[in-house]
Protein backbone atom coordinates (compact mmCIF):
# COMPACT_ATOMS: atom_id res chain seq x y z
CA UNK A 1 0.00 0.00 0.00
CA UNK A 2 1.52 3.28 -0.78
CA UNK A 3 0.46 6.81 -0.19
CA UNK A 4 -1.50 5.80 2.82
CA UNK A 5 -0.02 5.76 6.28
CA UNK A 6 1.66 2.14 6.82
CA UNK A 7 0.06 2.31 10.86
CA UNK A 8 -3.63 3.48 10.28
CA UNK A 9 -3.71 3.33 6.12
CA UNK A 10 -5.03 6.84 5.90
CA UNK A 11 -4.44 8.15 2.30
CA UNK A 12 -1.72 10.83 2.96
CA UNK A 13 -3.89 13.30 1.00
CA UNK A 14 -6.68 13.38 3.61
CA UNK A 15 -3.89 13.63 6.07
CA UNK A 16 -4.43 17.81 7.66
CA UNK A 17 -1.11 17.61 9.40
CA UNK A 18 2.53 18.23 8.42
CA UNK A 19 3.91 14.76 7.64
CA UNK A 20 7.29 14.17 9.16
CA UNK A 21 7.20 10.51 7.66
CA UNK A 22 7.46 8.52 4.58
CA UNK A 23 5.65 6.23 6.00
CA UNK A 24 3.00 7.39 8.83
CA UNK A 25 0.71 10.16 8.64
CA UNK A 26 1.00 12.78 10.70
CA UNK A 27 -1.36 11.59 13.12
CA UNK A 28 1.00 8.58 13.98
CA UNK A 29 3.86 9.61 13.68
CA UNK A 30 4.84 13.05 15.69
CA UNK A 31 8.11 14.52 16.67
CA UNK A 32 10.29 11.70 15.48
CA UNK A 33 8.63 9.04 17.20
CA UNK A 34 5.42 7.53 16.36
CA UNK A 35 2.53 8.43 18.58
CA UNK A 36 1.23 4.68 19.49
CA UNK A 37 4.17 2.25 20.47
CA UNK A 38 2.63 -0.57 21.31
CA UNK A 39 2.07 -3.78 19.77
CA UNK A 40 -1.74 -4.16 20.30
CA UNK A 41 -3.89 -3.74 17.35
CA UNK A 42 -6.97 -4.09 19.49
CA UNK A 43 -5.96 -1.11 21.60
CA UNK A 44 -4.45 0.58 18.45
CA UNK A 45 -8.29 0.75 16.33
CA UNK A 46 -9.87 1.78 19.61
CA UNK A 47 -7.86 5.02 19.99
CA UNK A 48 -7.81 5.67 15.87
CA UNK A 49 -12.20 4.92 16.50
CA UNK A 50 -12.21 7.58 19.25
CA UNK A 51 -9.75 10.29 17.41
CA UNK A 52 -11.63 9.99 14.39
CA UNK A 53 -14.84 10.34 16.08
CA UNK A 54 -13.21 13.46 17.65
CA UNK A 55 -12.66 14.76 14.08
CA UNK A 56 -16.34 14.44 13.77
CA UNK A 57 -16.20 11.20 11.39
CA UNK A 58 -19.38 9.50 11.86
CA UNK A 59 -20.10 6.35 13.48
CA UNK A 60 -20.67 3.89 10.52
CA UNK A 61 -16.86 5.35 8.90
CA UNK A 62 -14.88 5.44 11.69
CA UNK A 63 -15.97 1.63 12.82
CA UNK A 64 -15.23 0.96 9.14
CA UNK A 65 -12.11 2.54 8.96
CA UNK A 66 -11.09 1.33 12.01
CA UNK A 67 -11.50 -2.76 11.03
CA UNK A 68 -9.74 -1.85 8.11
CA UNK A 69 -6.35 -0.97 10.10
CA UNK A 70 -5.52 -4.50 10.69
CA UNK A 71 -4.22 -4.33 7.29
CA UNK A 72 -2.42 -1.62 7.24
CA UNK A 73 1.58 -2.86 6.70
CA UNK A 74 2.24 -2.47 10.15
CA UNK A 75 0.14 -5.02 11.70
CA UNK A 76 0.39 -7.08 8.75
CA UNK A 77 1.78 -10.54 10.60
ZN1 LIG B 1 -1.53 7.02 10.46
Amino acid sequence: MENACESCLMPFAKDPGTRESDKYCSYCFRNGELCYKGNDLKEFQKIAYQNMRAHGTNPLLATFFAYMIRYAKRWKK
